[in-house]
């Protein structure tokens, strides 16, 4: 009997090891498999012809594990601008399969700094990826080339330890950093840039004090997507929107950051109270970019620049308030990773690009 116990557990044994030999054996083969996709995935060459967003940041500064922080891949055909590019835009970028490599341009709408603070990364992504010989066009409003000049100095140590490491040809030392691209805001929309059928307007928001700060307008082969970046409910934005396929908005629900205003006042923290009062009033509540959107005839409405995080079930509602009774449209909170393709020809899908690993 005690022989018997003995075998069983001999084979229990095996088997448990033999279990885990197996799992070992299919996680490599599967690894082996993600990682030669993982090489060669670019989500560009799949779309079609047509004006897409890919969101690759939909938070805001307050800690998010759901959300990066401020970044909307456009993409005009085969074309990949970044507008803004707030902490973690480099990784879900790679994870939706849109390779740095691509990127034409960077577009900010302001300075602060979770519009800018994943920059570092996405320039030295797209500089390595793409073994290129000239820098990163970064495009703004006045005030770029500092943000262009503090990047590009933070990271030139680094720069020269890839060019020691990997050599001229992967690493050009001509390629390195961003080259700033400034323009002047004139009193209405301006148009800064309009080639290969691809036309973006800018034009001034309301996010005072943070001054300049812009919304961009992309149209491409009949399709349109405005972008707001951060703003108060703005006039300008729905005149420079009038009509538009796609309203990319901000939006900030006061209901939600008062209760956590008023818990940071409790607990003491008169600071981060005071804070949540005054970013009120240079945000959108989700009713009046609802209203926004309505005003501007456009056709759908996604949300993002979400504050406050929402993390509990049943947040979203709350979020929203009545913004659907005031905008006839599809109207949406957007996802990290999410994309809204606009094909030429008509018509609005949205999926998902990437896993959720
Ligand atoms: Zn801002
Ligand atoms: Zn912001």
């Amino acid at each position: 009997m005690k022989r018997w116990l003995g075998f069983g557990l001999l084979g229990l044994l095996l088997l448990t090891a033999g279990g885990w030999f197996a799992r070992e054996r299919i996680a490599l083969g599967l690894y082996q498999r993600g990682a030669e996709r993982a090489m060669t995935a670019n989500s560009l060459e799949s779309l079609p012809d047509g004006l897409h967003a890919a969101f690759c940041g939909t938070g805001s500064p307050l800690p998010d594990p759901d959300r990066a922080g401020p970044c909307l891949a456009v993409i005009a055909g085969k074309r990949l601008i970044i507008v803004d590019a707030g902490e973690g835009a480099a990784r879900n970028l790679a994870l939706m399969g849109l390779p740095a490599a691509g990127i034409e341009r960077v577009l900010l709408t302001h300075f602060h700094s979770d519009h800018i603070d994943g920059l570092g990364a996405l320039g030295l992504q797209r500089w390595v990826q793409a073994n290129a010989v000239q820098p990163l066009i970064l495009q703004g409003p006045v005030g770029v080339g500092d943000v262009a000049a503090g990047f590009n100095s933070a990271y030139r140590i680094d720069s020269g330890y890839r060019t020691a490491h990997h050599g001229v040809s992967v690493a050009p030392p001509s390629g390195f950093g961003f080259s700033p691209r400034a323009f002047a805001l004139a009193d209405g929309p301006g148009v800064i840039l309009n080639e290969g059928g691809l036309k973006i307007t800018a034009v001034a928001v309301d996010h005072a004090p943070a001054e300049p700060a812009v919304a961009y307008r992309f149209d491409y082969k009949g399709r349109c997507i405005t972008v707001s970046g951060d703003t108060a409910q703005s006039a300008a934005l729905e005149a420079l929107a009038e009509e538009c396929d796609l309203l990319v908005h901000e939006a900030l629900q006061p209901r939600l950051t008062r209760m956590l205003g008023t818990a940071a006042g409790r607990a003491g923290n008169a600071g981060l109270a005071k804070i949540m009062v005054d970013i009120e009033d240079y945000h959108t509540a989700p009713e009046l970019a609802a209203e926004s959107a309505a005003k501007a005839r456009v056709k759908a409405l996604a949300l993002t620049h979400i504050v406050p995080p929402l993390r509990l079930a049943g947040l979203e509602s709350a979020f929203l308030g009545d913004a659907h009774m005031r905008f006839d449209g599809e109207l949406w909170i957007a996802a990290d990773r999410e994309l809204v393709s606009l094909p030429a020809g008509g018509g609005m899908t949205r999926s998902m690009l990437g896993g959720t690993r």
